[in-house]
């Protein structure tokens, strides 16, 4: 029996493609030249234009629906539809879409070479929050702040995180300015002015919000998968300099504020389905989840097994032709938390989410060093700088320096899909 696992598509390129083949099928915003944002589905190297699937009348019912929710270019009152809307139209580009397709002609000219389109974000965030379920990222800052101590004694029972700045997120491929501020330096008792000198990336998982909530209605933990539209990756690019002078008592602020990068396509729930695992055993001595946290459904598949990497290019290595360094390859089997448990604990209190806000899961490190999600801990604050092919070092980054994140999911017997880039070149204040 043929199955999606092993289906393809008339879009020669989509097959076997390492991101995108018929089998993801993610959802965004993107803008020809000289045309307004509108929604597209990535297939290949190429975007389908889904207004003009629309205008074509090739869709009905649901699906119809579904694309209509995207017009204006944001996909928030789309994700608002949830799920039933957006797996018709799933349905429906897999049918569109496979190979043996009776439209094949009709949509040969709705696809556009992804390298001549620009991408947007996927929607208007109203409220980002950040949390900080890498444990092994948890354990090794702490270790830097307080070697005997590293996690405080909330971290095994509270989902920890911080409201971020909605204001500041960009897609991939969005420069990264070189963000001022105050810091302590080191042996110093007075605060200085200036450029950041430790600036720093956080590999994250994004998570977005489909189907909000009344304020003061929590969404219970069996509930909760059902509120994720889909996923991306995200750079929660920080001045660890900064950080480490403003961040007590209330947390980080504009150490974290000055850019945030996302890749730019939301990968939805049903093309994640294959690579759903049950979540991790804590280790021997852990508390278990309060009970509003404890699902066993949840338990049993509410974690991901996907695949993350970190690639660094200086501007010499840019130069010289060198491949990129890969700093990291970490998985999102590392967080301490499910996503689900993450937006039950958000809104525990009656706080509201609404469609389109943004959840990014804090730093994903593994437990070996090349893991490690972010240089503050590769390089244990400075102190081991990294050596590259160009002959360069680096403790943090320098100007012109390129931070490349991706994101893969593979099984064996599934079509692997990936989530796209998520890129950001370092630039000095002009
Ligand atoms: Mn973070």
């Amino acid at each position: 029996m043929k199955t999606i696992a092993d289906a393809r598509s008339w879009v020669e390129h989509a097959n076997g493609h390492c991101d995108f083949p018929l089998q993801n099928l993610p959802l965004g915003i993107f803008s020809r030249p000289s045309h307004l944002p509108r929604c597209g589905v990535a297939i290949g190297d190429a975007i389908l234009d889904l207004e003009e699937v629309l205008t074509a009348g090739l869709l009905d019912g649901a699906a119809k629906m579904a694309v209509e929710a995207t017009r204006g270019g944001a996909l928030n009152a789309f994700f608002a539809l949830g799920s039933v809307p957006r797996v018709a139209l799933r349905e429906r580009l897999l049918a569109l879409l496979a190979e043996g397709s009776e439209y094949q002609a009709v949509l040969q000219p709705m696809l556009y070479p992804a390298g001549e389109c620009l991408m947007h974000l996927p929607a208007k965030v109203g409220d980002y929050t950040d949390f900080y379920v890498g444990i092994q990222h948890a354990t090794n800052v702490g270790k830097l702040f307080r070697p005997d101590n590293p996690l405080l004694p909330n971290y095994k029972y509270v989902p920890i995180g911080y409201h971020g700045r909605a204001s500041t997120l960009r897609p991939s491929g969005t420069e990264v300015v070189r963000p001022n501020g105050q810091t302590l330096p080191a042996g110093q008792t007075e605060p200085s002015f200036g450029p950041c000198a430790r600036l720093d990336y956080e590999l994250e998982l994004g998570m977005w919000i489909g189907q909000g909530n009344e304020m003061g209605q929590a969404i219970p933990i069996a509930e909760a998968g059902e509120h994720v539209a889909g996923l991306c990756l995200l750079n929660d690019w920080s001045a660890r300099d900064i950080q480490a002078w403003e961040y007590q008592p209330l947390g980080p602020f504009l150490s974290k504020n000055f850019i945030t990068t996302l890749s730019p396509w939301v990968v939805t729930a049903e093309a994640l389905a294959p690579f759903r695992r049950s979540q991790p055993d804590r280790p021997e001595g852990d508390p278990q989840p309060l009970p509003y946290l404890l699902d066993e459904q949840d338990q049993a598949c509410g974690a991901f097994d996907i695949e993350l990497e970190v690639l660094l290019i200086t501007a010499c290595m840019r130069e010289a032709g060198l491949p990129a360094h890969r700093l990291a390859i970490s998985n999102t089997l590392n967080m301490y938390w499910t996503v689900a448990q993450l937006i039950t604990h958000h809104t525990v209190n009656g706080c509201q989410l609404q469609p389109g806000d943004l959840f990014g899961s804090g730093t994903l490190s593994g437990a070996t060093a090349n893991s490690f999600g972010s240089l503050l801990e590769i390089t244990e604050g400075g102190k081991r700088p990294v050596e590259l092919a160009s002959g360069e070092m680096r403790k943090f980054l320098e100007d012109g320096d390129e931070i490349i994140m991706r994101a893969r999911c593979v099984r064996e017997g599934v079509a692997s899909i990936g989530f796209g880039e998520c890129r950001g070149i370092v630039v000095g204040r002009p």
